[in-house]
């Protein structure tokens, strides 16, 4: 089974100005398509050949997780915007929020500073248990909470090639800007589907 690459709900330059075409040329252009011709290259031969990728992500290790990893976590993170955002969360996802975070403003908060607080690369995500309550995770490199029998909703990519074209050294800049492009919409759904 060959892993294909992920088609973008958007057009590369559609999230301009807060991640740019060039970011989004090389970010899913490039470093996507990378961990996808690894993990293609990778698998052949393994247990894993003909495995799903949230299998994969689930149960390997090594060269072979870091890639499958990369690719699962990428195309989550890159399915998870929208040009035309809703831009706060409602329904059973807000009430949730409310309940474990205290505030939307609250989580944001606390998203942003495990994400600004992870040292080098790594990915901060919102997640859900089996019960339906929601915390935060904090993740270094390919790291992704699956692995722990937890749920992504969200995700925060922070390795530096995610923003170094648009902000330079500035992860904090990055953050705001990536509040600007999360549809909530999705991540409702991805709730309400868990
Ligand atoms: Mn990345």
């Amino acid at each position: 089974m060959t892993h294909a690459m992920p088609k973008l709900p958007y057009a590369m330059d559609a999230l301009e100005p807060n991640m740019s075409q060039e970011t989004l040329e090389y970010h899913y252009g490039k470093h996507l398509q990378t961990y996808i011709n690894n993990l293609n290259n990778l698998v052949i031969g393994t247990k894993y050949e003909n495995s799903p990728l949230e299998y994969i992500v689930s149960n390997a290790d090594g060269p072979l997780f870091n890639n499958a990893a990369q690719a699962w976590n990428h195309t989550f993170f890159f399915e998870s915007f929208s040009p035309t955002p809703q831009q706060a969360p409602t329904g059973k996802l807000l009430e949730a929020i409310n309940r474990d975070f205290g505030s939307f403003d609250a989580f944001k908060e606390q998203f942003t500073k495990a994400a600004v607080g992870i040292f080098g690369s790594g990915w901060a995500w919102l997640v859900t248990n089996d019960a339906g309550v929601l915390s935060i995770v904090s993740e270094s490199n390919a790291g992704n909470p699956l692995t722990k029998g937890l749920r992504p909703l969200l995700t925060c990519d922070v390795w530096e090639h995610a923003y170094y074209i648009d902000y330079r050294n500035s992860r904090p800049n990055f953050l705001n800007a990536f509040w600007n492009v999360v549809d909530w919409e999705k991540i409702e759904k991805r709730y309400e589907e868990k």
